[in-house]
């Protein structure tokens, strides 16, 4: 299978990077050059067969693709729907990130950059890149607010250990918001020799056309194995959406198929009628943040507003703009699952099924266990099972009180 973007046209930019009305070019000229720049060598190598071929054998080889499409027999419901699900938790890393993380690396790699820089907030695109870095023999610069490394112990050890260079990140309340500041900086001091490497399907142009090109395997996979494994296509697809790359990976390979129901499941957090959540497109207002144009969730000001969730990398006040355009067509439906029906979700699929999935993921499973008890039992749904929860067994434990 390749790796070029689809070509469905909701997923398609403009040459601007706009997908309907959000996304979008960054407006300093100064960064819209170095933008250009990776724009042109995505598409280049995305045009290449030899990039194709590498892209492949290491998806095949390295990360152990095709990821399985799973019927959960035992989670689905008696006279309801059934609930499968993409097991993106098998990959080597254990998540969906390793999948855009090779594809960043190996394109960095080709434009002859001798380092990547990101920033990390809980440590999971941290750790993907470093791996990826390590593989392609790349250099790497992490960015970490002290807060978190203090919070996330096996995934700075991991990053260590990968032999990446960690950055910790004091300045302002220590945390994501900060990385992302000193991160940016970083590579703006060096961008002749560096490629900045983002975490999820957000950002100015060319980074969301670029992360979809690179997920939208998962789709693609999906689609022909449950096509092969049922003889039909799901009636709803679902999954978590933080900055919605996962999501799109997978909505990617359906696009075409109208009468597949495409469902996001925000975190709702403490509830949608608290300030501890971030559910963006559930409760958010559309404007600029980080460079491109989105639904985000806006204090007072206009400014983004602070976010909660228990799973951290679903914490994050703004969304991709794939997503915006698909919710503002009617495309996409946006859900939300809280912090209590993610933990719900989070033992019933462990006790039921043997699997213990991440955080985020249970978000999409809580939503599917709400869902298919309503539908028939000929209908089925498929849940992006994005990433496996070893991160998060001390914390669950913590919480669950077990
Ligand atoms: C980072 C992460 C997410 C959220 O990122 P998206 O870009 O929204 O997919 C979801 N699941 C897991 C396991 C993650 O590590």
């Amino acid at each position: 299978m390749t790796t070029h973007p689809h070509t469905h046209p909701l997923l398609t930019p403009t040459p601007g990077g706009f997908f309907g009305e959000y996304g979008g070019p960054i407006s300093d000229p100064k960064i819209a050059a170095l933008m250009t720049e990776i724009g042109q060598a995505l598409d280049e190598a995305l045009a290449d067969p030899t990039f194709e071929t590498q892209m492949a054998d290491l998806r095949a080889n390295y990360v152990g693709r095709p990821s399985p499409v799973y019927h959960a027999g035992n989670l689905s419901p008696k006279g309801g729907a059934q609930i499968w699900l993409k097991r993106e938790d098998l990959n080597h890393t254990g998540a969906h990130k390793i999948n855009h993380c090779i594809g960043q690396v190996l394109l960095a790699r080709r434009m002859g950059k001798k380092r990547v820089l990101a920033e990390t907030g809980a440590g999971q695109h941290g750790v993907a890149l470093a791996t990826a870095c390590a593989l392609l023999g790349v250099a790497c610069e992490i960015h970490m607010g002290v807060v978190d490394i203090a919070k996330e112990h096996p995934n700075v050890s991991r990053m260590k250990i990968l032999g990446c260079k960690l950055v910790p990140v004091s300045m302002g309340t220590g945390t994501l918001k900060d990385a992302v500041d000193s991160a940016f900086m970083a590579y703006l001091q060096d961008p002749e020799d560096t490629m900045f490497a983002i975490g999820s399907i957000c950002g100015p142009d060319p980074y969301p056309r670029m992360v979809q090109a690179f997920q939208s395997i998962v789709g693609r996979e999906a689609r022909q194995q449950f096509l092969e494994r049922t003889g039909a296509l799901p009636t709803e697809v679902a999954a978590c959406v933080g900055g919605g790359s996962n999501a799109i990976g997978l909505f990617s390979g359906f696009m075409d198929d109208e009468d597949v129901t495409l469902v996001g499941v925000e975190p709702a957090g403490k509830g949608l009628d608290t300030r501890d959540h971030a559910a963006t497109l559930t409760l958010g207002k559309p404007g600029e943040m980080h460079g491109f144009r989105c639904y985000y969730l806006q204090d007072e000001n206009g400014a983004p507003a602070p976010v909660h969730s228990v799973a951290s990398g679903l914490d994050y006040p703004g969304v991709g703009p794939q997503h915006c355009n698909l919710k503002d067509l009617g495309r996409a439906r946006y859900e939300s699952a809280t912090d209590k029906e993610c933990f719900d979700a989070f033992l019933a699929l462990s006790r039921s099924e043997g699997i213990i999935p991440a955080l985020e993921s249970a978000h999409a499973v809580a939503y599917a266990m709400r869902r298919a008890p309503q539908m028939p039992p000929d209908q089925t749904i498929l849940v992006n099972l994005s990433g496996r929860g070893d991160k998060d067994i001390d914390f669950a434990i913590e919480q669950l009180g077990l």
